[in-house]
């Protein structure tokens, strides 16, 4: 049985954020090992595939065309270029590429058919693939799911009430349709946020209460924190404290038991110890890769040390939420399987032995 709860309050989340930290931890880390192997953790790589000269106004990114910043603006990158980053990531150990553009939404045309060749080209790669590309018509998040896209991000960012603090080219609900967008397709959703861009703790918990209410809850929670870069209207801020990440991962994990919380920005502040902590609470997923779009990140070889020293496994492509009524299948669901011997996404097809170990995997 589900007992997935999408009504809790800001009340309810803060009290959890604020627990002393052992009883946090032991209670995240519980939640954790109840619906995820806490050795395994995803591996995934995040490609820039158009940077910079984005039309909006976040206040964290460097890719917002108004702010003097000094990366390198990039066209959309060419099909053959990201097969072999792909391809790159994958020997490396990833299991998941997510493709991201800096627009304020997808538009009909040449563009968006080369990323959907894109996408065609990753998934024949055995390989999950995400896109992060603005917002997007209920049309588009079809045509992406008929290539074969597994997931698409749409970051919250933070609170609806701390939302126009942070950008002001678009609203709070502008965000939620889209992600109801993709809901109206098969592709999972990837939704999360950043902390330490001046937010209040309320903000935090507010952000958690509209990620956890959508139902379904995202399948992918990316925790961000800020990485503050010169020229952006925050480069001042200063960095939070670990202390606030493995709270902030710990809590997500509590309200969101099946999601895939994911370390995102921010991991090159972060030592190997505080990034232990985050697994123990619950964080299941790393970028990996020296850039994150545009911001440092920790080299592939040193993440493969930490997880070597750690005793972490990099999980397998698809071995979670491949179909969201999958993952939570009852054994009379995956009989059923047996009349109907395959289920299938677009480019793929998993046998029934393999359906029955995922699903061992996700319920141990
Ligand atoms: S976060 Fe995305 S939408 Fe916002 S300015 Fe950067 S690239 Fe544009």
């Amino acid at each position: 049985m589900n007992n997935t709860r999408h009504d809790w309050t800001k009340e309810e989340i803060l009290n959890i954020y604020n627990k002393p930290l052992m009883e946090l931890l032991y209670e995240a880390a519980t939640v954790h090992r109840k619906h995820h192997d806490p050795n395994t953790v995803q591996v995934s790589t995040l490609l820039s595939i158009k940077t910079g000269g984005c039309s909006e106004d976040c206040g964290y990114c460097p890719q917002a065309a108004r702010y003097h910043t000094d990366i390198e603006k990039n066209d959309l990158m060419s099909v053959s270029h990201v097969k072999a980053q792909a391809l790159r990531a994958k020997e490396s150990g990833s299991s998941r590429v997510c493709m991201g553009a800096a627009w304020r939404n997808v538009k009909d045309g040449p563009e968006f058919d080369q990323v959907l060749e894109m996408v065609r080209t990753i998934n024949k790669l055995d390989m999950e693939v995400c896109c992060t590309l603005g917002m997007l018509t209920e049309n588009q998040a079809k045509r992406l799911a008929e290539a074969g896209l597994y997931a698409y991000n749409h970051n919250l960012d933070t609170s609806e009430d701390y939302y126009k603090d942070v950008i002001s080219t678009r609203a709070f609900e502008d965000r939620l349709e889209t992600i109801d967008n993709v809901r109206k397709s098969n592709v999972t959703v990837c939704s999360g946020g950043i902390i330490g861009m001046g937010e209040k703790l309320e903000d935090r918990a507010g952000m958690l209460v509209a990620l956890s209410s959508l139902n379904p809850q995202p399948e992918s929670v990316p925790i961000n924190t800020l990485v503050a870069v010169e020229g952006t209207p925050m480069e001042d801020i200063e960095p939070v404290a670990i202390w606030d990440m493995v709270r902030m991962v710990a809590t997500t994990r509590i309200v969101m038991p099946e999601t895939q919380v994911r370390l995102s920005a921010g991991r090159t502040q972060m030592s190997r110890e505080g990034q232990a902590l985050c697994f123990f609470a619950g964080a299941n997923s790393i970028f990996a890769g020296d850039k994150l779009l545009t911001t440092p990140n920790p080299d592939v070889n040193e993440d493969m040390e930490m997880f070597a020293l750690l005793g972490l496994n990099s999980q397998k492509p698809f071995e979670k939420h491949d179909q969201p009524e999958t993952v939570e299948a009852s054994d009379s669901a995956l009989q059923g399987l047996g009349e109907k011997p395959k289920w299938t996404r677009p480019g793929h097809t998993i046998e029934r032995n393999e359906a029955a170990k995922a699903k061992s995997k996700i319920v141990q």
